[in-house]
């Protein structure tokens, strides 16, 4: 199960991204993804994952972003929320009946590399609580790609971080929707970030997810078009809005 994590001064709260709504207790997906119920005590030990909401701003501005739904959500997560994650995930692990001890933390926004020193906060605070504990966590970090840099990459390589980067497809295809500030595509500098991801990380760290809307692609030319870019892992989470 996942659920959304945002920051509402020093308490942190969930969110339920389909309500667009804060509410006063989490929320989850179904195991089908499509579905949300209310987290249960008795459920304690089944989560998963947590997709930190790190920031609603971002340097892009697409057609079809969610965020400009978000007016309830404040600008920027704390450190202290971050850290409260963690520590819920902790908890999480260590009363799993089942035994399962491994976490997964999602860095979500807006676009979470204008927040990357809470990432790098909140790696060192997970390694700095889990070295003595039979707890293991991992990362993605779900990004535009487009402010990706070498210091970025080294990091994300170091710390086997994966990435996934939203990419809609070919250049006049992708422009169309996905513009910066400025309203010029952002093809090219997402392009950057997926041969940064290329260089530096494993295959199975890396990732791309296209959003799919009533200017195309087709899946075949999707297909195609990752392929030529030299993207061997496919796309297994691609959105459709129309
Ligand atoms: S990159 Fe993501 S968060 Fe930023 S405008 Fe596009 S859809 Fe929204």
């Amino acid at each position: 199960m996942k659920f959304y994590v945002g920051n509402a001064g020093a308490v942190p709260y969930w969110y339920s991204p389909d309500e667009h709504r804060l509410v006063s207790h989490p929320i989850v997906f179904n195991k089908r993804g499509n579905g949300r119920q209310a987290l249960s005590r008795k459920k304690k030990g089944t989560i998963q994952a947590l997709w930190l909401n790190l920031t609603k701003a971002c340097n892009l501005r697409c057609a079809y972003c969610f965020t400009s739904n978000l007016t309830a959500l404040p600008k920027m997560m704390s450190k202290q929320t971050a850290e409260s994650c963690v520590e819920f995930l902790i908890r999480e692990a260590l009363s799993d009946e089942n035994g399962l001890r491994e976490r997964t933390l999602i860095f979500f926004g807006g676009e979470p590399l204008l927040r990357w020193e809470i990432i790098l906060h909140t790696v060192g605070y997970v390694n700095s609580r889990t070295s003595h504990l039979p707890v293991n966590f991992k990362y993605m970090l779900a990004t535009n790609g487009t402010l990706l840099n070498e210091e970025h990459a080294k990091f994300l390589s170091r710390h086997d971080i994966s990435v996934q980067i939203s990419l809609d497809g070919p250049e006049e295809i992708h422009n169309r929707v996905r513009k910066t500030a400025s309203g010029k595509g952002s093809y090219k500098a997402a392009i950057k970030g997926v041969e940064l991801m290329q260089k530096w990380l494993p295959e199975k760290n890396f990732s791309v997810r296209p959003t799919v809307t009533e200017h195309g692609p087709s899946l075949l030319e999707l297909s195609r078009f990752f392929t030529r870019l030299g993207v061997k892992r496919p796309p297994t989470d691609t959105s459709r809005i129309w």
